[in-house]
């Protein structure tokens, strides 16, 4: 397999240091920059497979620079946040971002989360799923399409994975920790509500009317299901 390339955004040395070392340990080849503007020309020029973007940048902030990534492409991002408040985890997740780790953290955890995102973002994902469809929305895992009354809905890897996950079992609830131990790979209980500000984006891009969802139904006091063709 190719070696995978992991984009560093990190404007702190020490820390920057240390990733690189651990992911660098693991098989990655690592280019660190210390800028947001910076950090999207090394973007455009290495196409990296995954990039690891600090919220707190001089300049342009790791959101601002997540939101032109996402403009460009699916690319998985994850974003390292300072501070432990539930407004930061999920403004990254909001714009796309695919997951976010709090500092301060163990490398040994990044290269964990690293690990993690580029397997669930790779096409031998281990979620086998038929071809399913609902009302106008098809979905068809094993070629990775989103279609809504025909026309292809782009979907970051972490939406998609949530959404097959749901589309594995139509009309099963879903508890946010299940969710979460499916589409990461592992559950903290800290961090159920990243789900909801998935599914949030998943109704923006799926949904007719984004507040009465037709598709991504919320079950109460549960949690989430995918609505089936007698939901009507
Ligand atoms: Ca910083």
């Amino acid at each position: 397999m190719p070696r995978r390339t992991v984009l560093v955004v990190e404007d702190e040395p020490e820390i920057a240091g240390v990733i690189r070392q651990y992911l660098e340990r693991d098989g990655y080849r690592v280019a660190v920059c210390g800028d947001g503007a910076q950090a999207l020309a090394e973007y455009g020029r290495l196409r990296p497979d995954l990039v690891l973007l600090d919220v707190l940048l001089p300049g342009m902030d790791g959101y601002e620079v997540c939101r032109h990534i996402r403009a460009h492409g699916r690319t998985p991002v994850i974003m390292l946040t300072a501070r432990d408040e539930e407004h930061d985890k999920l403004t990254g997740l909001a714009l796309g971002a695919d997951d976010y780790i709090t500092k301060p953290f163990s490398p040994r955890e990044v290269v964990a989360r690293v690990r993690a995102v580029l397997r669930r973002a790779g096409n031998g994902g281990d979620t086998v799923l038929p071809r399913l469809r609902v009302h106008d929305l098809e979905i068809d895992a094993e070629r990775h399409v989103v279609r809504r009354g025909g026309e292809t809905v782009a979907l970051t890897p972490t939406e998609f994975k949530l959404l097959a996950v749901l589309a594995g079992s139509p009309g099963r609830a879903f508890t946010r920790l299940q969710l979460i131990d499916q589409v990461q790979g592992f559950a903290f209980e800290g961090y159920e509500r990243t789900i909801d500000a998935h599914v949030k984006n998943l109704r923006q891009k799926l949904e007719p009317d984004p507040r009465r969802p037709r598709y991504m139904l919320t079950v109460h006091g549960i949690g989430y299901r995918l609505a089936e063709e007698s939901d009507g």
